[in-house]
C-alpha cells in the first residue's frame, strides 16, 4: 500500500482578461507577431514598433484581428 497519490490542487485564478491579437506591420500589412495582450490595460488597438523581417527594419505595428 505504498501509493498515496498526493494531488496538490493549486488554483490560481487569473483575473487578468488576456486577449490574443495579431500584430501586422503598417508598411507592408504582413502579419508579423501573436501575442496576448491585458485587455483592461489596453481597451484600445495596441501600436508598438517592432522588427519587421519583411521591412528588414523597425516599423509600427498595430493590433489587428
Ligand atoms: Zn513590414
Amino acid at each position: 500500500m505504498a501509493g498515496k497519490d498526493r494531488q496538490t490542487t493549486m488554483k490560481v485564478e487569473v483575473e487578468v482578461v488576456r486577449t490574443r491579437i495579431t500584430l501586422a506591420c503598417t508598411e507592408c500589412k504582413q502579419r508579423n507577431y501573436n501575442m496576448t495582450k491585458d485587455k483592461k490595460a489596453h481597451p484600445d488597438r495596441m501600436e508598438t514598433k517592432k522588427y519587421c523581417r519583411f521591412c528588414k527594419t523597425h516599423t509600427l505595428h498595430k493590433e489587428t484581428k
